[in-house]
C-alpha cells in the first residue's frame, strides 16, 4: 500500500488522495491496513481509481508497478496521468480482473478443508437402505441360526453369553478400529478411504452426524459386515458362536448410531437413550464430548464406553503409537497438533455451543 499512499499529496497518518483534474478521490483515517481505503472513498471515487485500488487491495504485485511508475517522474501531475493512462491498458484491467478471480478461488480453496462430511448428503436413499437391511437380514439370520440350534437350557445360556460377550467385545473392536481412522492414513487410502474421510469430515463438523438419518448412518458399515456374516451362515450351527458373531457384526453396525447418540444434549434425547447412556450401556454424552477435545487421542470406543478407562488407563493407543513409530517411521495425527486436519471447523452443537467436559449436557 506504500506505493499508494505515496501518491497521495497529504501526510499518511491521515491519507487523502486528490486531484482537482482527475476524478480519483480516496479518503481515510487509518494507514495501518486495507481499511485505509475506507467504503465511502472507494463509493465516490472513479472507476478507474476503483480499478486501481481493487488491483492492489486483492494483488500486491500491483503496488510494484505503481510504485516502478513512481519512480519514473515525482511530478504528482505527471503521475496521476500516468496511474489514469495504467488503468485505461487492457492488459491492466485483464490482470485486475483475473487477480480477482485468483483472490476468490483461492477463498473457495480455504474453504475445503471443511467440506468431508459437510459435503455429502445426510439422507437415506435407497442403495443405504438396501445395504442396511442386507446387513440386517444376516445379523437376524444368525441369531435366529443360534437360536434354532438350542435344544436345552444351557444352549439358550450360551446364546445369552454370545450376546454379552459381543457387547463387550465390539466396544473394543471400534475403538481399535477408530483409533486407527482417526490417525494414520487419509481419504486416498486404499478400501478405508471413505471412513478415514468420514471420520475426518466427523471431527470437522461433529454435530452433522445428528443429522444424519438412520440408514445414512450405518450403511458403510452394514455392507462389509453383510458380506462378512454371509458365508457364516451357511456353516453348522453353534448356540454360542452363532450368537457372538451375530450380535457382534449387529453391535458394529450400529456403533455409528450410538456414537451419534452421544452427540445430542440431553435435552434432545428421549429419557430411556439417556439412560441406558448414564448407565454405560450405551456410549455417553460427556465421555465421548472428551474425545472431541485436543490432543484428540482418548475415549476412541464408540459402543458403550465400557473399555475407554481401562485403555487409557494403560496408554494402550499411545503405546501402539510408538511402536509404530518406531519399527516403520509413521507418526499417528494426534501427535502433530499444528498440522492437525481433524481440528474442529464448527462448534460441537449444532446450537452453536461447544462441548463442556465440566458439565453434563
Ligand atoms: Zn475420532
Ligand atoms: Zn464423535
Amino acid at each position: 500500500m506504500a506505493a499508494v499512499r505515496g501518491l497521495c499529496t497529504s501526510s499518511l497518518a491521515s491519507t487523502s488522495y486528490t486531484s482537482s483534474s482527475r476524478a480519483c478521490r480516496l479518503s481515510s483515517s487509518s494507514t495501518r491496513s486495507n481499511a485505509h481505503f475506507s467504503a465511502k472513498a472507494v463509493r465516490h471515487s472513479s472507476r478507474k481509481c476503483r480499478l486501481v485500488l481493487l488491483a492492489v487491495l486483492v494483488d500486491p504485485q500491483v503496488e510494484s508497478k505503481i510504485a516502478s511508475l513512481k519512480q519514473e517522474t515525482s511530478d504528482s501531475e505527471v503521475v496521476d496521468s500516468l496511474l489514469l493512462k495504467l488503468a485505461d491498458s487492457t492488459n491492466f484491467q485483464t490482470e485486475v480482473q483475473g487477480a480477482v478471480k485468483v483472490k476468490s478461488s483461492s477463498k473457495v480453496t480455504k474453504k475445503e478443508p471443511v467440506l468431508g462430511l459437510t459435503d455429502t448428503n445426510l439422507k437415506s436413499n435407497l442403495e443405504h437402505r438396501l445395504w442396511v437391511a442386507f446387513g440386517a437380514t444376516t445379523v437376524a439370520g444368525m441369531v435366529a441360526k443360534a437360536l434354532s440350534a438350542c435344544q436345552s437350557g444351557e444352549d439358550v445360556m450360551q446364546v445369552g453369553a454370545g450376546l454379552l460377550a459381543s457387547w463387550v467385545l465390539s466396544d473394543l473392536g471400534t475403538g481399535f478400529y477408530h483409533w486407527g481412522v482417526d490417525n494414520y492414513g487419509d481419504a486416498s487410502t486404499p478400501f478405508f478411504g471413505s471412513q478415514i474421510d468420514a471420520f475426518q469430515g466427523h471431527h470437522q463438523r461433529p454435530w452433522t452426524i445428528t443429522k444424519r438419518e438412520f440408514a445414512n448412518n450405518i450403511h458403510a458399515i452394514a455392507r462389509p459386515a453383510g458380506m462378512f456374516l454371509t458365508p457364516f451362515l451357511l456353516l453348522p450351527s453353534h448356540p454360542f458362536g452363532d450368537s457372538f458373531l451375530g450380535f457382534f457384526l449387529g453391535m458394529v453396525i450400529m456403533s455409528q448410531q450410538t456414537h451419534a447418540l452421544s452427540h445430542f444434549k440431553k435435552s434432545q434425547l428421549p429419557p430411556f437413550i439417556i439412560a441406558l447412556q448414564d448407565n454405560g450401556v450405551l456410549l455417553g454424552r460427556k465421555m465421548h464430548g472428551t474425545h472431541h477435545k485436543p490432543p484428540y487421542d482418548v475415549n476412541y470406543c464408540i459402543v458403550s464406553g465400557l473399555w475407554n478407562p481401562l485403555l487409557d488407563r494403560l496408554q494402550i493407543f499411545p503405546r501402539m503409537e510408538r511402536f509404530i513409530y518406531n519399527k516403520w517411521n509413521v507418526a499417528p495425527r494426534s501427535w502433530s497438533e499444528t498440522s492437525h486436519e481433524w481440528m474442529q471447523a464448527d462448534t460441537y452443537f449444532e446450537d452453536g455451543t461447544e462441548f463442556d467436559p465440566y458439565q453434563s449436557s
